[in-house]
């Protein structure tokens, strides 16, 4: 019996059902296992499938996570062949429609679309099946804009349910149902009415992504009060994640030599932020002899398409796409995901990164972070017009979670990811396979916790004294701890003040970072403010502030790179940079050359 299900792949979290087990002895069981084999041409059922199709075939609502790739699909497919009846799905795009349906014609199963491609005898044949005795079409696609404002459909609907032949309704990709996830479609919140309407009709809600808090919403905006949950772990073992500090806002140099060296014949996604960057990269990269197009809103449907199928079909190698590219795409040899620019919620970078690597082989995602990233992302959200202050403050708090994920170089990624998601992860798994540690389970032992507390209301203090009748940037007040003599300082009196110097032994970068903790953790806020297309920031007190300066209790720590303080190094360092090179050959002088500026940006990095 259990030969059924394979039980390898993914780790099943939570089946809250005792009714719906892995049994095979229902009604429906043996004509199941007969489509599953002989329609579907499969073998064994992925963690969950097996459950969530008897759940829905005792006529339970059925709310189902799993990851990309993880085969949500089969869990409504398979139940509507089963069923009396039509199987009604909302799906959010017709490119997801479009491919759904085709892949259901190509397997023999009558399936069909209502979207404005259609001619209008394939759309009247549509609804001459709708209307029959007992219809042979058994999944009907739409999207959520065709059921909230096509009459005719409603009515439709109605003489199906009134007939018993409205089999299910499903909703793919819930998460659109919700403010708090990445993707909300107003038409999405009418779908509560299938409740109200079809009272009897089983629903089954599927996402891949979905925080606590918006499967909580999902439930309670689809009017789903007690559906049987069945949640795979989002894990992606085979993925390997990785933070690298960019050095200024363009890193295309970095990124490209990164895929000359280490991508060269594989298929990969850049993600940058504007239509301007993607064409930046696209032409920089074809320059230096890769395969690449750019690919973002800008275009028509037919050149989106068909930059699509070149990369599928692997005539370009390199995407250099916004966000809006990916959705629906199963393209499975993604070797690499590079994040150009600072995702804009750890949701959101778990979608994006997770388009790697789907055919389970170990592939890379890289982030390519700045701190800067993040004033273009609230600039973006600030002068959004469509976004109402409360939707503009869950855009910001999702963008800081994003911030810190990225400055941490403690925790394990996959755990604070997969813990954002409520998931538990032991971090050993991460450690434990060679090949797709993440970067901080690599570097365990390199960093060590500093308790910060006084430096960080040295800081605060700084700000709140100092900002009253002058406008101060994170660099300034960097300057200030560090206690740099510019001649500015001591224009402005800076130099007078109590903590001027006090933060002397703290490298810059770290007192730039300590601050950017404490903007991140609302002890200080930055405003920005934009002149000539160039944004500032400047510090004044956050809602924080007071409990840090006057608790007693609260301590603050910072991640430090543990220095290589020794004199050794130093040493070895100096002799390299003053080396004597007349005796080389001109060739081993230009290595040489090459070499004294990858040794000083490595000491510059390690403190040296
Ligand atoms: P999701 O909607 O969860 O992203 P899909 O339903 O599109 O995933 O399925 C992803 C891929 O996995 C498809 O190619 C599908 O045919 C395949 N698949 C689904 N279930 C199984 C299974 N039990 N065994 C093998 N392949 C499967
Ligand atoms: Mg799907
Ligand atoms: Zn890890």
């Amino acid at each position: 019996e259990n030969n059924l299900c394979d039980s390898k792949s993914v780790e099943t979290l939570k089946n809250d059902n005792n009714e719906c087990s892995d049994n095979i002895k229902y009604p429906h069981s043996q004509e199941m296992i007969n489509l599953f084999r002989n329609k579907f041409k499969l073998s064994k059922f992925r963690p969950n499938q097996l459950q969530a199709i008897n759940a829905t075939m005792l006529q339970f609502d059925c709310f189902i996570l799993m990851p990309t790739g993880g085969g949500k699909s089969l869990c409504y497919q398979l139940p509507a062949l089963l069923s009396t009846g039509i199987t009604i799905v909302v799906s959010p795009l017709k490119s997801l429609i479009l491919d759904q349906t085709q892949k259901l014609s190509s397997l023999n199963i009558p399936a069909a679309h209502l979207s404005g491609t259609l001619t209008i005898d394939q759309t009247e044949a549509i609804y001459s099946q709708l209307s029959k005795e007992n219809p042979i079409l058994k999944l009907l696609y739409v999207t959520p804009e065709k059921l909230s404002v096509s009459q005719r459909l409603c009515n439709s609907l109605k003489t199906l349910y009134e007939r018993r032949q409205l089999a299910r309704f499903v909703i793919d990709e819930a998460h659109c149902v919700s403010q708090w996830g990445h993707d909300f479609r107003q038409d999405y919140k009418k779908l509560r009415e299938l409740r109200r309407n079809y009272s009897t009709v089983p629903i089954m809600a599927l996402t891949a992504t979905a925080t606590p808090r918006v499967r909580t919403d999902i439930l309670c905006q689809l009017g789903l009060t007690s559906p049987k949950w069945f949640i795979s772990s989002f894990n992606r073992p085979n993925l390997r994640y990785s933070i690298i500090n960019k050095s200024h806002k363009n890193s295309s140099d970095e990124v490209i030599g990164l895929i000359k060296i280490k991508f060269k014949n594989d298929c990969g996604i850049i993600y940058c932020l504007s239509r301007k960057d993607c064409d930046d990269y696209a032409r920089q990269m074809k320059m230096n002899g890769i395969k690449a197009l750019s690919y973002h809103a800008g275009l028509t449907d037919k050149q989106r398409t068909e930059i699509q199928n070149q990369w599928i079909s692997e005539k370009i190698k390199v995407v250099c796409a916004t966000i809006a590219f990916g959705m629906g795409i199963d393209k499975p040899n993604v070797r690499f995901v590079i994040h150009a620019i600072l995702p804009k919620s750890i949701e959101g970078y778990y979608q994006e990164s997770g388009r790697a690597g789907r055919d389970s082989k170990s592939a890379e995602c890289i982030l390519f972070y700045n701190y800067k990233d993040m004033y273009r992302h609230k600039r973006m959200i600030e002068t959004d017009a469509a976004s109402n202050k409360n939707t503009q403050k869950i855009h910001i708090d999702n963008l800081k979670q994003m911030v810190s994920f990225c400055e941490n170089t403690s925790d394990c990624r996959r755990a604070l990811q997969l813990n954002y998601f409520g998931e538990v992860f032991n971090r050993k798994f991460c450690i434990s396979n060679k090949e797709t540690a993440c970067d901080n389970c690599r570097n365990q032992g390199q960093f060590h916790n500093l308790n910060i507390t006084e430096d960080a209301k040295a800081l605060v203090t700084i700000v709140q004294d100092l900002t009253k009748n002058n406008r101060l940037t994170v660099l300034q007040i960097v300057e200030i701890y560090k206690g740099n003599s510019l001649t500015k300082m001591k224009d402005s009196g800076y130099d007078k003040h109590r903590f001027y110097g006090k933060g002397k032994s703290l490298a810059e970068h770290d007192i730039e970072r300590l601050l950017h903790k404490l903007v991140i953790e609302n002890y200080l806020e930055e405003t920005m403010y934009v002149n000539n297309e160039i944004t500032y920031a400047y510090l004044k007190l956050g809602s924080n502030a007071k409990i840090l300066m006057t608790s007693s209790t609260l301590k603050l720590y910072l991640q430090i790179r543990k220095t290589i303080d020794n004199s050794s190094a130093r040493a070895t360092v100096s002799a390299v940079l003053l080396a004597d090179n007349k005796a080389l050959t001109e060739i081993q002088q230009r290595c040489y050359t090459e070499l004294v500026q990858i040794i000083r940006g490595l000491a510059n990095g390690l403190n040296i």
